[in-house]
């Protein structure tokens, strides 16, 4: 009966991410349709303009289908006992590029003696890449975000610290609702995505927020010694 409740519950969750997901996506698609029959009935003479939200358009769902990806993924066989540490340094080269063009820094600070977790290798990148990306998008001038890998009872513990806009207290609230985004070009399904992995590693997270000063989160995976 508890495991029908949790089942049932779980429905509810993924009805309601499906019709979430099939209204972001029909917006875009309408939009395009109606260019599409422009420009088939506007014979010869077609406004570029029409190109760029065209492409525009498509970019979004393909960005939104991208993010939903990674919680299709079937996890049965991916899981591994892995460095934490190995992970973060891999995010961190795949996102310097934007780091540097955004005049930021990120600053590694290994204090555990051992990072080992066990999980998808895959799945935690996402998670990292997640965080960072909010991390660089908040700063908008510059700064340094420091990442730390520390170890806490059991737990090894992740603290991303950026000098960014930080955020009020009804947006912390609000993180992780899927398509909730205070961006012009954001998805809102980042922090979504990142509860849910975090969660299915048996880890969990702690956010603090200072307006003006710049955001800290904490993702605690269990330790495997
Ligand atoms: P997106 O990045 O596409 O907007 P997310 O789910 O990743 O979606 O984040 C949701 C919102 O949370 C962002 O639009 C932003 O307002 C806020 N946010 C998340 N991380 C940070 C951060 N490090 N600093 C400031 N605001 C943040
Ligand atoms: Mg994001």
């Amino acid at each position: 009966t508890n495991e029908l409740f949790r089942k049932s519950d779980k429905l509810k969750v993924v009805g309601q991410l499906a019709a979430a997901v099939a209204h972001e996506i029909r917006n875009p698609l309408t939009a395009l349709k109606g260019f599409i029959k422009l420009i088939h009935t506007s014979g010869t003479a077609i406004n570029p303009e029409y190109f760029k939200i065209i492409q525009d358009e498509l970019s979004r769902i393909e960005l939104i289908s991208s993010e939903l990806l990674v919680l299709a993924k079937p996890q049965a066989g991916r899981i591994h006992s892995l460095e934490l540490q190995e992970v973060l340094e891999q995010t961190i080269v795949l996102l310097s590029t934007q780091a540097i063009m955004s005049n930021i820094e990120i600053v590694m600070e290994v204090r555990a003696g051992t990072t080992t977790v066990r999980g998808d290798s895959t799945q935690l990148k996402q998670i990292f890449v997640n965080l960072l990306k909010n991390a660089i998008e908040a700063m908008h001038g510059g700064g340094t975000i420091l990442v730390a890998l520390d170890l806490e009872d059991a737990y090894v513990r992740v603290r991303i610290q950026d000098e960014g806009c930080g955020m009020p207290e009804d947006i912390v609230q609000r993180l992780g609702e899927p398509f909730y985004t205070t961006k012009e070009k954001g998805t809102g399904l980042g922090f979504m995505v990142t509860k849910r992995i975090i969660e299915a590693h048996q880890g969990h997270l702690q956010i603090r927020s200072v307006q003006g000063q710049g955001t800290t989160i904490d993702v605690f995976f269990p330790s495997v010694q």
